[in-house]
């Protein structure tokens, strides 16, 4: 099954406005999405049911964002992934010991 985000995007802000939310507010956009994120991670730490649920929150209010702000999200997606995959990493430890990747940067992405 393929997705069409594009068509998810203007169905995500179709319901809104049908039912009568009020997306003027930007920061509180992006803090509901933040929330629902919050939302997914205390029911996977907790062991509960419904953190699929909760990214799909998530994605409700990016896709809504991303219709507001004229983004074709899937196009982004797919660019980003495609960039993430030309990236090069190199591995250092933290001071508590744990990996982390620094990403070495080149002309074509600084
Ligand atoms: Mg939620």
């Amino acid at each position: 099954m393929s997705v069409n985000l594009k068509k998810l995007q203007k169905e995500v802000i179709r319901n809104k406005l049908e039912k009568g939310f009020d997306m003027t507010d930007v920061a509180l956009e992006f803090c509901r999405a933040h929330e629902e994120l919050s939302e997914a991670f205390s029911k996977y730490n907790k062991g509960q049911d419904g953190v699929a649920e909760e990214f799909a929150d998530v994605m409700i209010f990016i896709l809504g964002m991303c219709e507001n702000f004229g983004f074709d999200l899937e196009k982004e997606l797919i660019t980003k992934i495609e960039k993430n995959k030309k990236r090069k990493y190199r591995k250092e430890k933290s001071p508590n010991g744990k990996d982390i990747f620094i990403r070495i940067k080149t002309p074509e992405d600084p």
